[in-house]
């Protein structure tokens, strides 16, 4: 597992930050965001550092798979029928921590375009 200093979510897989946890596994770790924007949301980040979406890699894609796999359990398991999964890739595109991570948002009505 390749963790980097100074990562926000690398210091909550490796246990230093405490996390409402979800679902975990040896590729990935889901638990509930700090600051839920949906009465249901999540996010699945995987164990190795990868800082985006821009990030992804032949040597990494399957990390991504793995975590859609994950995400469609998730939500089976929490009765989630109706859900949004969303990547910030970028400052400009809302991405705040630069560890890839996907939100899972259900609960609410949502609308499109996203702001
Ligand atoms: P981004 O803005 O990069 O797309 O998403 C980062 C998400 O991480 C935000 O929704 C934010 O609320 C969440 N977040 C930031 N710090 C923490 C934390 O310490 N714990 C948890 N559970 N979520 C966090
Ligand atoms: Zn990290």
């Amino acid at each position: 597992m390749a963790t980097q200093e100074n990562c926000l979510f690398c210091s909550i897989i490796q246990g230093k930050i405490p996390a409402n946890k979800v679902y975990e596994d040896e590729v990935c770790l889901a638990f509930y965001d700090i600051d839920p924007q949906a009465p249901t949301h999540f996010l699945v980040i995987p164990k190795t550092h990868i800082p985006s979406c821009a990030g992804v890699n032949p040597d990494n894609e399957g990390v991504v798979g793995h975590i859609f796999s994950v995400i469609a359990r998730v939500a089976e398991g929490l009765g989630l029928h109706d859900f949004r999964v969303v990547s910030n890739c970028g400052v400009q595109a809302g991405q705040s921590v630069p560890h890839l991570h996907f939100h899972v948002l259900s609960g609410r009505d949502m609308t499109w375009p996203p702001g």
